[in-house]
């Protein structure tokens, strides 16, 4: 129950936890009887190279504007300021005189720098500090190993994490906010310059729906639909088989615990598997936060040391050919035009990109984790950083190194009618299934029929699939052999 009885107000800080319900900061500020003020602060340099890509920041901008529009149908007014967060809020503080500033901790090494100097610039004007776990089911010094330590291998740490998941009533629901109501100077949203200057992000908005309420209905379908086939059509990258709530998971605008609480409540004996196989998704984001929080050099240096001087080759022109889909390998090119085209690509096409990167191609992980970072309307330091060490074999509990995926293989199990490739790769949509992951290898006959000049509509092959893995499995085996 919410007091009425005005005991001060708070500034509510928001950073990755941009949302109205399940939100502990404001909840709790409420509780306490406060009046709010909410504030977001930009900081364009806080993560330096690990700053907000164009695409994340196209999907700031929106949530922005959602949650500044649902301020105002509540009575109150986001407060938009530019800057160090340490020197900021010390400004607002003595502009607005609140009592207490609540917050939501976040994880990624800068914010965690950032969160210190906050709190200490507040405590020495005398100013209460609260923080919050609003991203996480499990705060990540709060999972242990049988020796105290943190988790390298997922299975063990997921058997502990899941543990803490119940069924809970959802909770935290202001639906009636005191605001501090003199007015505050704020910037406006545009005066962040979040969006880039070139047109490129203006065709996200056909693919994504950027607001709260639009992640709740995604949780709605996932719970009450998608679970009952996620087991099955999860690897399969021609359906709508996962659930897309990613990029609303990575600014908060849905919280972890609100859906682990709606798919649980809406599990029947059709979906069990389909609930335990999502819920272990929903894990693996909580263990690379864990993985980040307590080995914080991981977004530019392997988990294992042993990988830190591995002979990356340097090849811009590669790089391009991959970062542009035009590598010669149908799955990997209509990945790469997906994620271009939406700022979103499917998991299973994930892990092939990424494993024609680093393995086919021999160029660093690091690369690849950049040109996602900047992509990505999800993009969120820890689980690409995990994604890309996996990937590469450097990380915690990562692909051997020896599996290479085979990008005709891995199209051929599940893309088995090209239905993915012909959609993101439209030169090939004539092309038989049969040759779809290898036009290269289709009779010139065949492909005069259906019209496909290779080298003119689509391109060759960048590497020759054979001779790049025994290379790989050279550089790699004598990585291995220093075990
Ligand atoms: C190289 C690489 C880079 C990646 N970079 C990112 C990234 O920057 N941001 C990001 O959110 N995910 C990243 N992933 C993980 C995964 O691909 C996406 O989370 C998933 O595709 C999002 O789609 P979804 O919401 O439909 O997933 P669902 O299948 O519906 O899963 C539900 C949720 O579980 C979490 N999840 C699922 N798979 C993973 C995973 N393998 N690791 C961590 N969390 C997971 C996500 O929060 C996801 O929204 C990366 C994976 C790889 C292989």
């Amino acid at each position: 129950m919410i007091l009425k009885e005005n005991r001060g107000r708070a500034i509510v800080w928001f950073r990755k936890d941009l949302r109205i319900l399940d939100n502990p900061c404001l909840d709790f500020a409420l509780r306490a009887g406060k009046e709010i003020i909410p504030v977001f602060i930009w900081d364009k340099n806080e993560g330096g190279q690990w700053s907000p890509g164009a695409t994340s920041r196209w999907w700031l901008r929106n949530t922005l504007d959602s949650l500044r529009s649902s301020f105002e149908e509540l009575g109150g007014k986001l407060i938009f300021r530019t800057g160090k967060a340490e020197k900021i809020l010390p400004m607002v503080v003595s502009e607005t005189n609140p009592d207490s500033v609540y917050f939501s901790r976040v994880y990624d090494p800068a914010g965690l720098v950032t969160q210190n100097s906050v709190e200490n610039a507040l405590e020495k004007k005398g100013i209460a500090v609260y923080s919050f776990n609003a991203s996480l089911l499990n705060e990540p010094w709060e999972i242990k190993n049988g020796t105290g330590r943190p988790f390298q291998v997922f299975t063990p740490y997921w058997k502990v994490s899941r543990g803490g998941i119940h069924r809970e009533p959802a909770s935290y629901k202001p639906s009636d906010i005191s605001f501090a109501n003199e007015p505050i100077q704020s910037q406006r949203l545009e005066e962040l310059d979040l969006l880039p200057n070139h047109p490129w992000p203006e065709k996200l908005s056909e693919h994504w729906n950027v607001s709260e309420a639009a992640g709740h209905e995604l949780i709605a379908q996932t719970a009450e639909v998608l679970t009952r086939s996620y087991s099955s059509h999860r690897n399969i990258p021609s359906v709508e088989g996962t659930s897309r709530l990613s990029p609303y998971l990575a600014w908060g605008l849905v919280s972890p615990r609100q859906i682990c609480q709606a798919v649980l409540q809406a599990q029947r004996k059709d979906n069990a598997k389909g609930v335990e196989d999502y819920l272990a998704e929903i894990g693996w984001r909580e263990f690379s936060y864990h993985l980040l929080y307590h080995f914080p050099s991981i977004p530019d240096r392997p988990l294992r040391p042993k990988y830190a001087n591995f002979p990356w080759r340097k090849d811009r022109g590669a790089l391009q050919k991959w970062k542009y889909g035009r590598t010669g390998y149908p799955l990997v090119d209509a990945g790469m035009h997906q994620l271009y085209e939406t700022g979103w690509m499917h998991n299973r096409v994930r892990m092939v990109v990424a494993s024609f990167l680093v393995k086919h191609l021999l160029l660093s992980w690091t690369e690849g984790a950049k040109w996602f970072w900047d992509t990505l309307v999800d993009a969120d330091l820890a689980s690409n950083t995990q994604g890309w060490q996996w990937a590469a074999g450097c990380g915690a509990d990562a692909a051997p190194y020896f599996r290479i995926f085979n990008p005709i293989l891995q199209g051929e199990k599940f893309d088995r009618d090209g239905r993915y490739v012909k959609y993101w790769i439209p030169s090939l949509s004539n092309m038989p299934s049969k040759w779809i992951f290898r036009p290269w290898k289709a009779d010139p006959l065949l492909l005069r029929k259906h019209d496909i000049k290779l080298g003119i509509h689509y391109p060759m092959p960048c590497v020759d699939h054979s001779r790049a893995r025994t290379r790989a499995l050279a550089a790699l085996n004598s990585l291995a052999s220093k075990d």
